[in-house]
């Protein structure tokens, strides 16, 4: 009885994760049968030439351990997935691209998902089920909280706390803090692709445009 392994997610971003994850066992030595997709609703189909399981026949099949990667950028659903694993012992798997970079320092909760192309400078802590998408970077100093989702090419500069559950999207350029001055995005905020972080990012709130500004909501 070996190990399992699961992306949980099968559609845009978990057909994503997927070759990395192959990859990731290949050079473990793992046999490529351990892996397979999870997901709610494409179940029994087969996504990309992988298995596609339940949940429920996952946490069924024989294994040693089991260990999933959530691979949906919806966070909320990640935090509520993740809770339903660890009630059932299902492990949180970090996945990380063969050519990503991380230097000293580094601390990384588990689950995360650490795409091709991504660097995480020095002296970085970062909490569970992170995401960062293809060519984004954390650079020195960084704090970042659990379920923080980094679309592609996010650049996160130095000394910056990053708050649970918020949302970076894609080409967001995040001005640096000072030491003992971070420059806090809050809890859940959104920064909206291309924006321009240059102050605080209260929480709950969504940013865009260079310098980035809060978006009033629609009523
Ligand atoms: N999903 C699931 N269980 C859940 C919520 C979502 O299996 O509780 C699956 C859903 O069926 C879909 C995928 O996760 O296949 C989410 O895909 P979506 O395109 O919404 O997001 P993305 O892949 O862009 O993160």
């Amino acid at each position: 009885n070996s190990p399992l392994f699961a992306v949980y997610g099968a559609s845009g971003y978990g057909r994503e994760v997927m070759p990395l994850a192959r990859e990731q066992l290949r050079r473990q030595g793992v046999a490529p049968e351990r892996l397979m997709f999870v997901d709610d609703a494409a179940v029994g189909s087969t996504v990309n030439g992988q298995r596609v399981l339940s949940y429920a026949d996952f946490v069924a099949e024989p294994a040693s351990a089991r260990h999933v990667v959530l691979a949906i950028a919806n966070s909320p659903v990640r935090e509520h997935l993740a809770a339903r694993c660890a009630a059932d012992g299902v492990r949180a798997w970090t996945v990380v691209a063969g050519n990503v970079v991380v230097m000293d320092a580094v601390e990384i909760g588990d689950g995360a998902v650490l795409s091709p192309f991504v660097t995480i400078t020095s002296n970085i802590r970062i909490g569970r089920h992170f995401h960062a998408n293809l060519y984004s970077y954390v650079a020195h100093d960084c704090v970042i909280g659990d379920f923080v989702t980094f679309a592609p090419g996010v650049k996160c500069n130095g000394n910056i706390i990053i708050e649970d559950h918020a949302y970076i999207g894609t080409g967001a350029v995040i001005k640096q803090g000072k030491p003992g001055q971070p420059l806090v995005i809050g809890r859940g905020a959104v920064v909206g692709m291309g924006a321009v972080v240059t102050k605080s990012v209260p929480a709950g709130a969504t940013v865009v445009g260079n310098p980035a500004r809060v978006m009033e909501k629609a009523v």
